[in-house]
């Protein structure tokens, strides 16, 4: 679960980072007010679910209360990497001296949590690692044990920290790691961590990933979830308690159980296409969840096929077909299909889809093949 940058500084906040002054607004005349009342200057920012808002023109410095409604005026109702911003926070501005970058995250490969800084901060992490790799520092927190002085200081002198930063850079630092260990974060980041010309060190940006399957203990976390910002097929499957991951290829999947669901996609990059999304209808799927399952896929117009690939354990092929067959009646199929049936009952449900017009395979690489031929030159 993502949220939005002044939920994250809320929560940096209360773990003891410092952040600049700020309210949210949602009108221009609100982000006025917000202005007049923590004094200009002040700095705009657009509220997404998405980063490099800077450059795309999101975060924008006023002079005075009026210049703050006009920038919120260009910023409400503006699109940052697909998404629309209903939201602005206002904040004090502040005069940089230093940017710099740091960070945690879940490192699953190395079981362990990773702390990530740079002294050079603003700009991406992602474009840092691949232009100047050699500037990003890095500790392994072993996260039954903690975060250890030591490591700090390997990062806050790793920066170039000396007297009298390194204290309060310090502080940043372990309190950030603090925030991101209490809240089962999978991802905490500060970009930039501003070192003020007066030298305040604040907290200038903020994002948080959380893992969702912490979210039943992290009751506070959870409330910030903004529906608005989620992919409307990825909420759907939520709600009808689908595993539905989004992707960027053209074959839209529906599968049963994660495993057979990870093969089938591999199966399709094999035979040279892209699959439009990871979908586990789970073990004990009824013709409902086949149902849902296919509306969900239907919904997105990038998927050119449909592959249904069930092996029938705990599942019943036939329940299956009948879910299928619901679902050509009450959405129809505007795109081809190809299914492929094998276990419980399997030649009842075949007999059930020839009947209905649906050719149906029991060979996956077979199957496989076809979707992805049904997706070549389209
Ligand atoms: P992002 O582009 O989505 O990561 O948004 P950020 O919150 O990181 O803002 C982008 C950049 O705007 C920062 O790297 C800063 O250089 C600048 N910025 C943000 N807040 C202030 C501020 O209060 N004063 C000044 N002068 N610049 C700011
Ligand atoms: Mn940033």
């Amino acid at each position: 679960m993502k949220i939005h940058e002044y939920q994250a500084k809320r929560v940096l906040s209360e773990y003891g980072v410092t952040i600049p002054q700020g309210e949210v607004a949602v009108t221009p005349e609100e982000a006025y007010a917000a202005a007049a009342r923590l004094g200009a200057p002040v700095v705009v920012k657009a509220q997404v679910h998405a980063g490099g808002r800077g450059k795309a023109g999101g975060v924008k410095l006023a002079r005075t209360p009026e210049e703050a409604k006009a920038a919120a005026m260009a910023i409400l109702g503006m699109t940052i990497k697909g998404r629309t911003v209903r939201i602005v926070l206002v904040e004090k501005a502040v005069e940089i001296a230093r940017e710099v970058y740091i960070g945690v995250i879940f490192d699953r490969a190395k079981k362990a949590h990773t702390i990530i800084a740079s002294a050079e901060g603003g700009i991406e992490i992602e474009e840092l690692a691949r232009t100047a790799p050699d500037k990003i520092l890095k500790e392994t927190v072993e996260p039954t044990v903690g975060l250890q002085p030591y490591q700090i200081r390997n990062i806050v002198w790793g920066m170039g920290f000396t007297a009298p930063l390194d204290r309060p850079i310090f502080a940043m630092v372990a309190n950030l790691y603090r925030a991101f260990a209490a809240t089962d974060a999978s991802l905490a980041e500060i970009n930039p961590l501003v070192i003020t010309k007066g030298g305040e060190v604040l907290a200038c940006d903020g994002k948080f990933n959380f893992d969702d399957n912490g979210m039943f203990r992290q009751k506070k976390i959870a409330e910030f979830r903004d529906p608005g910002e989620e992919d409307p097929a990825e909420r759907e499957a939520v709600d009808k308690k689908l595993n539905f991951i989004k992707l960027d290829g053209n074959i839209g999947c529906m599968v049963n159980g994660a495993g057979l669901a990870m093969a089938t996609m591999d199966m399709i990059k094999h035979f040279g296409a892209e699959p439009a999304n990871f979908l586990d209808i789970g073990g004990g799927a009824k013709a409902q969840q086949v149902k849902d399952a296919l509306s969900i896929i239907l919904r997105e117009p990038k998927v050119k096929a449909i592959f249904i690939n069930i092996f029938g354990g705990i599942v019943r092929c036939d329940l299956v077909a009948e879910g299928i067959i619901a679902a050509k009646k009450d959405l129809g199929f505007d795109r081809p299909v190809v299914i492929r049936l094998i276990g419980t009952n399997d030649a009842i449900a075949r007999k059930m889809l020839n009947e209905e017009g649906f050719p149906t395979y029991d060979n996956m690489p077979e199957a496989a093949r076809k979707a992805v031929e049904m997706t070549a030159g389209v």
